[in-house]
C-alpha cells in the first residue's frame, strides 16, 4: 500500500517502499494526525482521496467497470489456452525462452485492488485524517476483512475450471502471507497451494531483482519457469513489466512497447486511490508534507494553456 496513495498500489507497504527506493528516500512519511488529542476530529479537513475512495466504494460505475474487465478476460481465456504461442510475460523476463510453450497454464495476479478490495482501510484513513502506515496496514490485513473486487470471483472460477493456476504476485510482505491466504480462502477464492503467494521479499534463485525489492520481475520469472502465463492482472504498471524508475518517461515506455497487450494478455484494474502514478507527479519525494505534494500535483494539472 502506500501512504495515502502509495503503497498497496505499487503494493501495500511496497508501493511506499518502491516509491521511496526509487526516490532515494531513507524514511517513510509519518502519519499525519487529523486533530490534536482531546480536540474534535477534523472531519471537515479536506482529503485528496475522498472522491477516489467513494468512487470505489459507492459508485455503480466502478462495479460495472470491473465486471466488464473480468468478463472480457473470461472471454479471452479459451483463445489464450488454445494458442501455444500466447504468453503474457515480456520476453526479456523469461529465462527459458525456448521451453515455455508446452508448460501448464497460469495467470499472474496482483492482490491489492486487483483481487482484494481494501477500500475500507482507505476510507478509515480519510475519516481519521491519516496517511498510509505499515503498522495500520498490517493491522488491516490481520482483520482478514477485505472483499473480492467485482467480477474476480467469476474469473477465478472460469480459470480454475480450465485448469489454470492462479499465482498471486503481491507486494504484501511475506509476513502477511497467512492472513492473506486465510482472507482469500474465506472468500472461496482459489489458492492451489501456499506457494501461489509470492510476496515482497520472496527470494528467487538465479534472479537478481533490479532496483527495489518490491519489484516483481524475479517473481514473474519464477512463475514463468514452470508455467505458460496466459494473462497478468494488476492496478500498477509495475505489476506487468519492470519499471527502471517511477518517472513519466519510463512509465510511458511501458505503454509504448506493450500497450497493445492490454485487454488481451494484460488487464489493468482502475485504482484512483493510490499508486505509482501519484508520486511520479512529485518526483517520488515522500518527504514533502501533504501541502507540498498537493502543490506539485496542482502544477501537474493539464489546463490547456
Ligand atoms: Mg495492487
Amino acid at each position: 500500500m502506500a501512504p495515502q496513495s502509495t503503497p498497496r498500489g505499487l503494493m501495500p507497504a511496497l508501493a511506499l517502499l518502491l516509491s521511496l527506493a526509487l526516490a532515494g528516500c531513507a524514511t517513510a512519511p509519518a502519519p499525519v494526525p487529523a486533530a490534536a488529542p482531546g480536540s474534535a476530529p477534523a472531519l471537515e479537513a479536506p482529503d485528496d482521496n475522498l472522491n477516489a475512495v467513494l468512487w470505489v466504494q459507492r459508485s455503480q460505475e466502478y462495479q460495472a467497470t470491473l465486471a466488464s474487465l473480468y468478463r472480457g478476460a473470461i472471454a479471452q481465456l479459451d483463445a489464450a489456452l488454445a494458442d501455444p504461442q500466447w504468453d503474457a510475460l515480456v520476453p526479456s523476463e523469461r529465462d527459458n525462452p525456448a521451453a515455455w510453450h508446452g508448460l501448464p497454464p497460469a495467470v499472474i495476479l496482483d492482490i491489492d485492488e486487483t483481487v482484494l478490495d481494501n477500500s475500507i482501510y482507505q476510507a478509515r484513513l480519510v475519516r481519521d485524517g491519516l496517511e498510509y502506515d505499515d503498522g495500520t496496514w498490517a493491522d488491516w490485513v490481520a482483520e482478514r476483512k477485505a472483499t473480492a473486487v467485482p467480477g474476480f470471483a467469476e474469473f477465478a472460477r472460469a480459470a480454475s475450471e480450465r485448469g489454470v493456476t492462479l499465482y498471486y504476485v503481491t507486494n504484501r510482505e511475506q509476513r502477511l502471507k497467512d492472513d492473506t491466504l486465510a482472507n482469500l480462502r474465506a472468500l472461496g477464492l482459489p489458492v492451489a497451494h501456499d506457494g501461489v503467494f509470492l510476496g515482497n521479499g520472496t527470494q528467487v534463485d538465479g534472479c537478481e531483482q533490479p532496483g527495489s525489492s518490491s519489484g516483481k520481475l524475479c517473481r514473474r520469472q519464477l512463475v514463468g519457469r514452470s508455467h505458460r502465463v496466459l494473462m497478468q492482472f494488476g492496478d500498477q504498471l509495475g505489476d506487468f513489466a519492470h519499471l527502471p524508475a517511477n518517472r513519466a518517461g519510463e512509465r510511458d515506455a511501458v505503454l509504448r512497447e506493450h500497450g497493445g497487450w492490454f485487454g488481451q494478455r494484460w488487464w489493468m484494474l482502475p485504482n484512483p486511490t493510490y499508486g505509482g502514478w501519484e508520486p511520479a507527479l512529485f518526483d517520488n519525494d515522500w518527504s514533502l508534507p501533504r501541502a507540498g505534494r498537493r502543490a506539485a500535483k496542482r502544477r501537474a494539472l493539464v489546463v490547456g494553456d
